[in-house]
């Protein structure tokens, strides 16, 4: 036995932070020169502990892999934050993410059990329970501002209400979001969660973000974080399940499989490319887009082209409308073999709107190396798919995950189980479901009337000072 333990560090992908731990990135949104924070090196997991692993529990399974990435949180508090996040009683099951299986070798992970019924309550609900006990070591307190068109503001709210030392405050476009969607975030009561219903449009609602997080004194002063994508956090939480549905679709740990993951900025496949970089046996990570295809269009040519806000499609998968995809720099950094001067050149471009474009040079040959391959789906397709498997298998998908299907069965081999990732479930999008099928979804428990309970909201004008002052009003300045 050696006393001596590696220390993970983590890193800008554009090369301009000093080596970090994880506790000093963690409320921190992008790294000072504008990169995303990784880990300096991925753990290796060997056979031993991937034998070792095949029968733990949620709980012991995201200890094993989180401790490998969080390892200044002493562990027997990353064990209690673990078990308060995952539990029956937040994630409808033992398993958290249980395993369908449509027919042999063909798969459905639930991840869409949390308190939203979407899949991004399993990295929020840890991250609330992170951020509080955080926030309780330092003494410090949290202001949350985000934007949201729909699921990762109700997201951060279920995760975050009644933590004490955090408060949200939540803008969203004043009628613009589903009647599900509005009455989900607008019916929490919770004293430490504000609901703003801005005059305008989810750009709008952006732009005011973007706004306040440019004054760097008013952050300052109110203690100013965000809950959004990029946070390293949300990355490892979301490795976890990668390993439960592998030992759950397979007997024995030479079997390779695949995962169909419904994209939009890259996060939840992200998730995949670090477990299989970890040594997850992972043939091909199939990563599926709507009509907005930034990402495919990637994969397939070798040409990456954020769009305009304009050039963003509104589509029946709403949650994949994305113009560019921002955790994508992670894995170019990875595909670069780590040259964060070369990742620098490349934002340098997308930064001011522009496109890069690899397909003439070596980095394009080495994309086949990392596994990813890429689809897009478009409305027909997914009502088409919703309304196969639900008539094939009797199973309700929703439109997100139907493209995940759409485009994980296109790329199906059949030696190779496939375990396609459901990220919502069916009943917040009834509209959808009943071009699909000729009726609506049914809902949770729980959820029956959600539209009729009380709401707790406010409408306030598309003006940054009039957001501002509401802040300084309700927090306390330094
Ligand atoms: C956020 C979201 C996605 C896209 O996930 P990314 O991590 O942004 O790629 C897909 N489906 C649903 C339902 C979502 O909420």
């Amino acid at each position: 036995m050696t006393a001596f333990m590696e220390k993970m560090r983590y890193i800008s992908t554009r090369g301009g932070m000093p080596p970090k731990t994880f506790s000093e990135i963690l409320l921190s949104g992008l790294s000072p020169d504008g990169g995303l924070a990784m880990p300096e090196t991925y753990p290796q997991i060997t056979a031993v502990e991937l034998a070792s692993w095949r029968n733990l529990n949620y709980q012991s399974l995201a200890y094993e892999i989180m401790s490998r990435f969080i390892d200044d949180i002493p562990a027997s508090d990353l064990r209690g934050i673990i078990d308060r996040t995952y539990t029956i009683d937040a994630f409808g099951s033992e398993e958290i993410t249980p395993l369908k299986t449509l027919e042999p070798g063909f798969h459905i992970l639930g991840l869409s059990n949390g308190p939203t019924l979407a899949f991004k309550d399993i990295a929020m609900q840890f991250l609330g329970n992170l951020f509080e006990y955080t926030l309780a070591k330092t003494g410090q307190e949290l202001n949350i501002l985000g934007a949201t068109s729909g699921d990762t503001g109700s997201s951060a709210e279920y995760a975050m209400r009644g933590k004490h030392g955090i408060r949200v405050f939540m803008l969203s476009p004043l009628g613009k979001m589903s009647r599900f969607q509005t009455a989900q975030m607008f019916s929490l009561q919770d004293e430490n969660i504000y609901n703003l219903a801005i005059r305008g449009v989810f750009d709008d609602c952006q732009d005011i973000v973007k706004a306040v997080s440019n004054d760097h004194a008013f952050k300052l002063d109110h203690h100013i974080g965000t809950v959004n994508s990029i946070n390293w956090a949300r990355i490892v939480a979301q490795i976890v399940y990668y390993f439960k549905g592998y030992f759950a679709a397979t007997s024995a740990n030479h079997e390779q499989v695949s995962f169909a993951v419904p994209s939009g900025n890259f996060g939840n496949i992200c998730a995949g490319h670090v477990a299989r970089m970890m040594g997850l046996p992972i043939k091909h990570l199939i990563l599926a887009t709507n009509e907005n295809d930034v990402l495919d269009e990637f994969f397939r040519t070798g040409l990456y082209r954020p769009r305009t806000t304009k050039e963003t499609q509104h589509t029946s998968s709403p949650s994949m409308d994305i113009s560019k995809a921002s955790n994508f720099e992670r894995f170019i950094f990875d595909l670069t073999g780590r040259d964060s001067a070369k990742v620098k050149v490349l934002w340098q471009a997308v930064d001011k709107g522009n496109a890069f474009d690899l397909t003439a040079t070596p980095l394009w040959e080495k994309v086949k190396a990392f596994g990813l391959i890429s689809g897009t789906s478009n409305h027909t397709g997914r009502i088409a798919t919703i309304r196969r498997i639900y008539q094939k298998y009797n199973v309700l998908v929703d439109p997100h995950t139907a493209d995940g299907l759409t485009v994980g069965l296109a790329y199906r081999e059949l030696d190779i189980p496939l375990i396609c990732l459901e990220t919502a479930l069916p009943a917040k999008f009834a509209e959808s479901i009943t071009e699909a099928i000729g009726h609506e979804p049914s809902r949770p428990a729980g959820f029956e009337n959600l539209e009729d309970m009380p709401q707790r909201f406010v409408v306030k004008e598309a003006d940054v000072n009039v957001i501002k002052a509401f802040i300084a009003e309700r927090t306390t300045s330094v």
